[in-house]
């Protein structure tokens, strides 16, 4: 199982727990875990972002937090904060929707999704919009919710 020594025991615990009950949920599929099927059972919906695409220019975003910090008091268009802090993903508690920037290499989405899914997970990060960059998709990020993030991905990647 992947350890994560920042994590204190009691949260690698409520963790485990939260993976333990969606994988029992799916019955239990053998490796390696198919996402779309953990996407279906939270319900939650996968897109692609390109920093160029016009049609995101109209979505305005605040609260956004980038490693647990709030970066963003005032609406800005989506782009311009995916630019400002080389995003590279997000997951948007409120539409339960996980952007992921189509632009970077294909082997690196399944890492960002399983993340992503990591906050969808755990409530202790709801209602939070959040944004990753390089450094807080690092599996050995030591920011809190990154960390958590990490860790759950870890627990459904590697089962
Ligand atoms: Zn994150």
């Amino acid at each position: 199982m992947a350890k994560n020594y920042i994590l204190r025991q009691r949260t690698q615990e409520r963790i485990d727990e939260r993976v333990e009950r969606l994988l029992n949920r799916l019955g239990n599929p053998e490796p390696p875990l198919k996402l779309e099927h953990v996407r279906d059972a939270l319900d939650l919906d996968r897109a692609y972002f390109q920093k160029d695409d016009p049609s995101l220019m109209d979505d305005v975003i605040s609260m956004l937090h980038v490693a647990g910090k709030q970066v963003l008091r005032r609406p800005t268009l989506f782009v311009d904060a995916v630019k400002k802090f080389d995003l590279r993903a997000f997951y948007l508690p409120d539409e339960r929707r996980i952007l992921i920037d189509h632009s970077l290499h294909k082997l690196k989405y399944r890492w960002i999704e399983a993340h992503e899914i990591g906050h969808s997970l755990l409530p202790w990060h709801e209602g939070a919009m959040l944004g990753d960059d390089k450094q807080t998709l690092r599996p050995n990020c030591h920011d809190q919710m990154e960390a958590d993030a990490n860790f759950a991905a870890a627990r459904l990647l590697f089962l």
